[in-house]
């Protein structure tokens, strides 16, 4: 049996359309533009492509993107000063702060001076907290382009055995809440877990979020199963992810490929994660 391909890649440009057109009528019925901040600090080549990859996406869905760009060495009060600025500025909806940020900054400090409502990468504690409770929040983009493809591919997860592989505030912890919130029954493993193999094989969900290349084996994988790849990962044989693709492929039921998959839902939440900030400001119903 060989795994259907789970089209991240279409999925995503569908999201966007869909997007495009609420942004489009917002404008036309209410005089309103959603605008995403994109702050970038230093001059990291991986994060420069991501900020220019959000940037281009933004306008194309018709929304405004504003880019902030500081040096390396700029001290923390001038970005929590930006922060503070763009909190304050109706026109800007969503802010987004590109991590890593250099070594003298505290980023936890720096991520929890944006403003809840327009964290729209979900990162802040409050954020996180009210996932975790089961409140209204703004949710990591990547974890919930896993979730949609999962609830795409597979309708109602309730009663599923899933395993999250990773356990960091940007990806495993929230995946592992939505999981939960959906019903699913979830495992969250680590690099101390013991029998890593043994867990896989025995879940219907699979997502790997490890930063490992080509980490998750085929005879891990329980016949059948849905494999959600997060990995991004440069190799000398281009981009990977943290599943042996060919091998997992051979045995699971559906999974997304690297590229192609995960990568593309993650910008495509980020807009819609943008579209809801601007909704909630405006007291309007919020997007499907
Ligand atoms: P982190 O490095 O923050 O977390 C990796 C996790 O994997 C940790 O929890 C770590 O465990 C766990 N781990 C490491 N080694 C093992 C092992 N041998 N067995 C089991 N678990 C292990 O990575 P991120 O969560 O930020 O990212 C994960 C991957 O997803 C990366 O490849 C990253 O590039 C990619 N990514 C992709 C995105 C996309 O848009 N597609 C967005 C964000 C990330 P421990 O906690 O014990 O150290």
């Amino acid at each position: 049996m060989t795994a259907e391909l789970i089209d991240g890649k279409a999925f995503a440009a569908a999201l966007r359309g869909r997007i495009a057109t609420a942004v489009a009528a917002l404008r036309a019925e209410h005089g309103i533009t959603p605008g995403l901040a994109v702050v970038l600090v230093g001059e990291d080549p991986a994060s420069s492509v991501y900020v220019r990859s959000k940037g281009k996406a933004t306008v194309e869905v018709g929304m405004e993107g504003f880019q902030h760009r500081l040096s390396a060495e700029a001290p923390q009060e001038e970005l929590l000063a930006l922060i503070a600025r763009l909190n304050d500025d109706p026109a800007v909806n969503g802010i987004l702060v590109q991590l890593p940020l250099p070594r003298h900054m505290d980023e936890a400090a720096v991520i929890n001076a944006i403003a809840p409502e327009k964290d729209v990468d979900g990162f802040t504690v409050l954020n996180a907290g009210r996932l975790a409770t089961g409140q209204k929040a703004m949710v990591p983009c990547t974890p919930l382009g896993c979730l949609m493809l999962l609830r795409d591919r597979l309708g109602s997860l309730a009663g599923k055995d899933a395993l999250v592989i990773g356990r960091s505030n940007i990806v495993g912890k929230p995946m592992a809440q939505l999981l939960l919130a959906d019903s699913a029954t979830v495992t969250v493993a680590h690099s101390r877990t013991r029998d890593l193999p043994d867990l896989c094989r025995r879940a219907d969900i699979v997502v790997a979020a490890v930063g490992r290349a080509r980490f998750v084996q085929g005879d891990w994988i329980k016949p059948g199963a849905t494999v959600i790849d997060v990995g991004i990962n440069r190799t000398g044989d281009g981009l990977v992810g943290d599943v042996d693709f060919d091998a997992v492929r051979e045995v699971a039921g559906a999974i997304t490929p690297v590229p192609g998959g995960v990568g593309p839902m993650t910008i495509a939440c980020l807009l819609a994660n943008t579209l809801t900030a601007t909704a909630r400001a405006n007291g309007l119903p919020e997007p499907e």
